[in-house]
Parts: C-alpha cells; sequence; structure tokens
C-alpha cells in the first residue's frame, strides 16, 4: 500500500503546481480510521479500539505571506474556498471548507499563529462512509498549518484542536475517537482510547493470515442525526436513573437492569456495559496473539449493536451474516448506525469468496452493489514530502 502513496504525492504536487502556478513546501497526510469494536461506547466515557487504514487524506500546502487561506479540494473542484484568518469564525465559511478553516481558527483559539497558506487536498478515502474523512481531513490540514506556521503542538492536544474544529466550526457533535486515531495510531497496532481520561495505549493488531475487510454498504438512511441523538439522551437519562456519571460506571449490569424500569433504557445499558467489556475482551485476546477469537467479538458487537441498542440497518446485517456464512470469523457494523460500513474478520485466503457472496446477496434483493477495501492497520498522520 506505500507505492500508490509515493505516485499519488507526485500527483498531488503536480496538481498544486497546476491549481496555485508555485510548488507545494511539502505534503501531509492523515488517515482514516475504523473502529475495530466499541461503538457507541464514546459519549458514554467508555472504552474504544480504532486503527489507522492506509487510506486517508493528503493535503499539498505553501505558507502565503498574507493573512489569507486559500482551500481547493480535487474531491471538490468546484467549491473552492478563500478566506482571511482575521475573518474566520462558525458558521462563516461553507460546505467541505468548513473542515479545515475550522483547524486553523481552533489553533487560534488556542492561542497558536497559523500563516496564511494556500491548500491543495486530496483523498482516496470515501466520504460519508463511516471510515473518517472529515478527521482525516481536519488533522492533515492540522499538521501542514502547524508545520508551516512553526507552532509545535502536542498530538493529543491538536486531536482535541481538530475535534474542536469540527464541534464548534461546522457543527458536528463528535468524539474525540476519529481525531486521536488520525494523530496517534501507528502502524500494525490498534489504538486502546479511554474517552473518560482520553489516555491511550498501542494494541497489537498483528492479522497473521486474517483480512481485515471492510463493506462499505453505500446505504444511507433518513433520520440519522435524530436517532444519534435520542441515544445519547436514553443512555443520559439511563445514567441518571442510576445514579452514576455515566454508563461507564455500571459495575453490576444485573442490578442496573433491576432497577431501570424503561426496557428502551435496559436494551441501551446492557448493549454499553456488554460493549466495553468487550473492547477490554479484544485487547486481551491481541495482546495474547488471538487474533481469530476476536471474530466471535466483532460478531457479539453486532447482534448488540442490532437487538439492543437498535442502530443496525438492512444492508448491514445482510452484509454481516452472509460474511459469516461465506468462512469469515466474525463481523459487525461500524459507525453510529442506519448507514456506513461493516468490517469482517476473514482468513485472507477467503476474501474473494466473502465478496462473492455479499454481492450476490445483495443483488437478490435489489440493493446496490457494496464498495470493498482491505484495512490494513497503518500509521497515523506524518509528514510525506
Ligand atoms: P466521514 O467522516 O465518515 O467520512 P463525515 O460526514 O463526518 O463522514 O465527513 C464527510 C465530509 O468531510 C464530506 O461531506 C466533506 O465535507 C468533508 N470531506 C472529506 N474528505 C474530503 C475531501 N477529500 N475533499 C473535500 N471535503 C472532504
Ligand atoms: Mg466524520
Amino acid at each position: 500500500m506505500s507505492t500508490p502513496i509515493t505516485n499519488a504525492s507526485r500527483d498531488l504536487d503536480a496538481a498544486f503546481h497546476e491549481a496555485y502556478r508555485r510548488p507545494s513546501d511539502g505534503i501531509w497526510h492523515a488517515p482514516g480510521r475504523v473502529n475495530l469494536i466499541g461503538e457507541h461506547t464514546d459519549y458514554n466515557d467508555g472504552l474504544v479500539l480504532p486503527f489507522a487504514l492506509a487510506q486517508g487524506v493528503s493535503v499539498a500546502a505553501a505558507a502565503r505571506d498574507d493573512d489569507v487561506l486559500e482551500l481547493r479540494s480535487l474531491q471538490a473542484a468546484d467549491e473552492a474556498a478563500s478566506v482571511r484568518l482575521d475573518d474566520l469564525a462558525p458558521g462563516a465559511t461553507e460546505g467541505w471548507a468548513g473542515y479545515a478553516a475550522g483547524v486553523a481558527w481552533a489553533l487560534r483559539e488556542a492561542g497558536h499563529r497559523p500563516r496564511g497558506a494556500s491548500l491543495l487536498i486530496d483523498s482516496d478515502l470515501p466520504q460519508g462512509a463511516g471510515l473518517s474523512s472529515s478527521a482525516a481531513l481536519e488533522c492533515a490540514v492540522a499538521l501542514a498549518l502547524c508545520e508551516l506556521s512553526g507552532a509545535e503542538v502536542p498530538r493529543p492536544e491538536l486531536a482535541r484542536l481538530a475535534q474542536r474544529a469540527e464541534n464548534d466550526f461546522v457543527g458536528m457533535p463528535c468524539g474525540i475517537m476519529d481525531q486521536s486515531a488520525a494523530l496517534l495510531c501507528t502502524a500494525g497496532h490498534a489504538l486502546l482510547l479511554d474517552c473518560r481520561s482520553e489516555l491511550s495505549a498501542q494494541v497489537p493488531l498483528d492479522l497473521g493470515g486474517l483480512t481485515l475487510l471492510v463493506v462499505d454498504t453505500r446505504a444511507a438512511h433518513e433520520l440519522v442525526d435524530g436517532e444519534y441523538a435520542s441515544r445519547r439522551a436514553e443512555c443520559e437519562a439511563a445514567a441518571g436513573a442510576l445514579g452514576v456519571p455515566a454508563l461507564r460506571d455500571v459495575t453490576d449490569l444485573t442490578a442496573a437492569l433491576d432497577a431501570l424500569d424503561d426496557p428502551v433504557q435496559r436494551r441501551r445499558v446492557r448493549h454499553v456495559v456488554t460493549e466495553n467489556h468487550r473492547v477490554e475482551a479484544t485487547v486481551g485476546l491481541l495482546r495474547a496473539g488471538a487474533v481469530t477469537e476476536v471474530g466471535a467479538m466483532l460478531t457479539a458487537a453486532h447482534l448488540s449493536l442490532r437487538d439492543q441498542f437498535e442502530v443496525s440497518w438492512p444492508e448491514a446485517d445482510v452484509a454481516v451474516e452472509t460474511a459469516v456464512r461465506a468462512g469469515a470469523r466474525g463481523g459487525r457494523m461500524v459507525g453510529g448506525g442506519f448507514g456506513g460500513s461493516v468490517i469482517a474478520l476473514v482468513p485472507s485466503g477467503l476474501v474473494g469468496r466473502v465478496c462473492d457472496a455479499v454481492l450476490t446477496a445483495y443483488e437478490a434483493r435489489g440493493w446496490r452493489a457494496p464498495a470493498f477495501l482491505t484495512a490494513v492497520p497503518s500509521a497515523g498522520a506524518r509528514r510525506l514530502t
């Protein structure tokens, strides 16, 4: 997967020259991510276990002598933006450019002094597929702006600034996972992140003869934002009823379920509590070199997301069931739900068979064909040239 980056860098440099009639000062890259396990645990102060993909967002950038931020993306060719750093304000930059401008804004809010710059974005990551192209974009831009301005910001802090850009500038209430994964992951590892303390640890993710297959179900369903908000509210209400700061703090599941009257809250609590345990069990299995057994954790997580948290969608259920029947060790929906991707842990020799089986199952239902991508645990954000 490293060769395409070299070619892509050369292409991006040429495209930068064409767009701005000058050479770039460098190219920075931040990866997308897949969360191996730990879904809907982040806002319950719990645990997540993402790893970085080989795919991601690259940005070619050159410093300017004025205070203008010029923003272009090869994926949004007719939506170039230009904004003066002094004019940066939440809501003032529309569309995709808000993710990049928001980073400059967040840096300034934190007391840093980013310089004006011309930026050209390129990406080999599908957008809106739950692979976190938004955080990859923010973090690649953050690295570029910091380095061009000589600002040395520790990566955990940079992750918070990028999150702030998305929360307060773009207006998306995401947690800290995506930006932490983009900035802190290392090749061959997953990142165990405690969303309460924001402490993280590297966990070896040695796949041996297995492949982590991502199935982009290419399905998006209505009401996603409303469903997400209602799940958060249900979790908060349940924690309140149980007298704990967050569902992370539930230590006795049976007692907690007995104490709740609302069957919906009981299902939500069951998911969050067991999901945190599945993250810990998965970390234990990975540290013991028992990656095959992680498959069962993924499938258990999927069933819990489907039946207890009720955020799965038909295309995800069919992808998981079909993959497992075709030989996958396990699989689950990833992301908030109601659309996006599925991951499956597949013996490498069976990847073709699993893809064929999923394609056939979708075709039989008259669904749009899914897209496939191999998830290789890769390095976090870095300068490429
Ligand atoms: P995800 O992060 O799961 O891919 P989001 O909805 O959070 O989905 O972020 C997708 C948004 O990020 C896009 O709609 C676009 O505004 C922005 N984005 C991501 N990649 C690019 C890119 N290469 N060029 C321009 N905008 C991008
Ligand atoms: Mg995103």
